[in-house]
C-alpha cells in the first residue's frame, strides 16, 4: 500500500529546524559562504543568454490550481552578507500530480529581487513523478553574471534517500502554517 507522504502532496509536519538544532540548515544564512550549488534539469534551454518566456510573477496560483498552498520567501546573497537587488529567478514546478505543463505556462513564473535582496514565491506544493523526490526547479542570474541552474527540495522526504540528483545544501526550511506551507531558502551566488 503506497504509504500517505507518496500519495499527497502533504509533507511531515515538522519543521526542519528541530533535532540538531542550527546544526541541521542547510539553507544557505547571511554570512555564509557557501554558495548555493547547481543542480541540472538536463534541460538544453539552460544556456547562458537564457532569457525566460514564463510570465513575470510572484503568486503562480491560478484558477483550477489544486494542492497544498506554498509560501517560498528567501534573499538573494553575493558576498557574505550582501543582498543581491534584481536578480532574476525564473521558477517551474509540477503540479500536486507530478506532472508538468508542457504546452503553457502554469506553474512557471519569473520575478526579480527586491532591493533588499528579497523574493517571494506563492504557490502549491509540487507533487511526485517516478524516479524523481519532491523539488522545485529554479534559474538564476544575477547581472551578467553565470546563469545557475539548481533545483530546491523538502526535508523529510522519503526519496530523498535515493534520488540522485537530492542535494543537501538545496533543502529548503520548511513548516506547516494555517494556511499550508511555509518554506523558506537563501541563495548565495559568487560575486
Ligand atoms: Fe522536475
Amino acid at each position: 500500500m503506497t504509504r500517505t507522504a507518496d500519495e499527497e502532496p502533504g509533507l511531515s509536519r515538522e519543521a526542519h529546524v528541530t533535532a540538531g538544532g542550527l546544526g541541521t540548515l542547510t539553507a544557505a544564512i547571511p554570512g555564509s559562504a557557501v554558495l548555493t550549488p547547481a543542480c541540472e534539469d538536463g534541460d538544453a534551454l539552460a544556456a547562458p543568454d537564457f532569457e525566460p518566456d514564463s510570465p513575470e510573477r510572484t503568486n503562480l496560483i491560478t484558477p483550477g490550481t489544486y494542492g497544498t498552498r506554498l509560501l517560498l520567501t528567501g534573499h538573494v546573497y553575493g558576498e557574505p552578507g550582501r543582498p543581491l537587488p534584481r536578480v532574476l529567478l525564473d521558477f517551474w514546478h509540477a503540479d500536486y500530480l507530478g506532472r508538468y505543463d508542457l504546452t503553457g505556462f502554469r506553474l512557471r513564473g519569473h520575478q526579480f529581487t527586491s532591493e533588499t535582496g528579497a523574493f517571494a514565491l506563492s504557490t502549491v506544493v509540487p507533487g511526485l513523478y517516478p524516479d524523481r523526490t519532491r523539488h522545485l526547479h529554479l534559474r538564476v542570474r544575477h547581472a551578467d553574471g553565470p546563469l545557475l541552474t539548481t533545483q530546491l527540495f523538502f526535508p523529510h522526504e522519503p526519496r530523498n534517500q535515493t534520488d540522485p540528483k537530492f542535494h543537501p545544501d538545496l533543502v529548503m526550511t520548511v513548516q506547516t502554517g494555517p494556511t499550508g506551507r511555509i518554506a523558506t531558502f537563501d541563495i548565495v551566488l559568487p560575486t
